[in-house]
């Protein structure tokens, strides 16, 4: 269970900064800007500035690390879910270098970096092509379009353990030769939520799943969004909308609670062998 997080499949999230501009059609409804605007904060565009954190919050993974050694047991940060950490604006350029001596400093815990831009963390790493163990790199793609523009860029990194994150899912994906060639090491897909959430066809994400266990690739689904098969939610609740579109199973709308995260009858929750 996450112990600061709310998404499942990390322990922490940590944001370097708070801001980003956005680069493609996953990024319409970004959640994180809606947050930033509702607590006051206008870090949104190329024209804006970020917002930076304080010593106090660039000290807490220090404790986590101190933690996890303590422990024996790793732990997984999430960075970030507020920004992209290769999102190239030059007064970002010091806050990410603090960032790079933390990953160095706290070496029992894994680092997520989660990109839209991973032609540019190619460039921007300070690894070059001797990554540290403890440093996952991933990106999405969330359709075809954007499998083929990210993927390339994914599949030459040196980091140890790369994956991708088809969230929201747009649009049919075939990753197969990606996974064939085992330039990805984990899959996570979800749905859309939130007021203008896009719904996805459920055929989508079960041929992401099953070229994943062709390939013995784990998979994880994280959840349905805000719309749902009909037949996998509890037939006493009544959807607020049911989507007119020729899908392959009838979609509606219950909600991200409501429609949970049931994919053919159970969860999916795969991860890296190494975590
Ligand atoms: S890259 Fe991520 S944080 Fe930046 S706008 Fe897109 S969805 Fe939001």
């Amino acid at each position: 269970m996450a112990a600061n997080s709310r998404i499942e499949w990390t322990d922490h999230t940590f944001n370097p900064w708070w801001g980003c501009t956005k680069v493609s059609p996953a990024c319409d409804h970004c959640y994180a800007e809606a947050w930033a605007k509702r607590t006051g904060h206008s870090v949104w565009g190329a024209k804006s500035s970020r917002r930076f954190l304080s010593d106090a919050y660039w000290k807490q993974p220090l404790k986590w690390d101190r933690e996890a050694a303590e422990s024996g047991c790793r732990k997984r940060v999430f960075c970030a879910s507020m920004a992209d950490v290769f999102e190239w604006k030059k007064e970002l350029t010091p806050w990410r270098n603090k960032l790079w001596e933390l990953i160095d400093s706290t070496p029992n815990l894994d680092w997520l970096l989660l990109t839209k831009r991973p032609h540019l963390a190619n460039r921007m790493n300070p690894w070059g092509t001797s990554w540290p163990l403890n440093v996952w790199l991933g990106t999405t793609a969330e359709d075809q379009k954007w499998v083929n523009k990210r993927l390339p860029h994914l599949a030459n990194s040196s980091a140890n353990i790369r994956f991708l994150s088809c969230e929201p899912l747009l649009g049919e994906i075939d990753l197969s030769p990606w996974l064939a060639s085992g330039d990805v090491d984990w899959v996570i897909t979800g749905g859309e939520s939130g007021p203008n959430a896009r719904p996805s066809d459920p055929t989508w994400f079960k041929a992401v799943r099953d070229q994943c266990e062709r390939h013995a690739v784990p998979f994880h689904f994280k959840q349905w969004g805000d719309w749902a098969p009909m037949d996998t939610v509890q037939s006493n609740i009544i959807p607020s909308r049911v989507l007119n579109v020729e899908f392959s199973t009838p979609v509606a709308r219950f909600g991200k609670k409501r429609s949970g995260r049931i994919l053919d009858g159970q969860t999916w929750d795969g991860l890296p062998a190494m975590a």
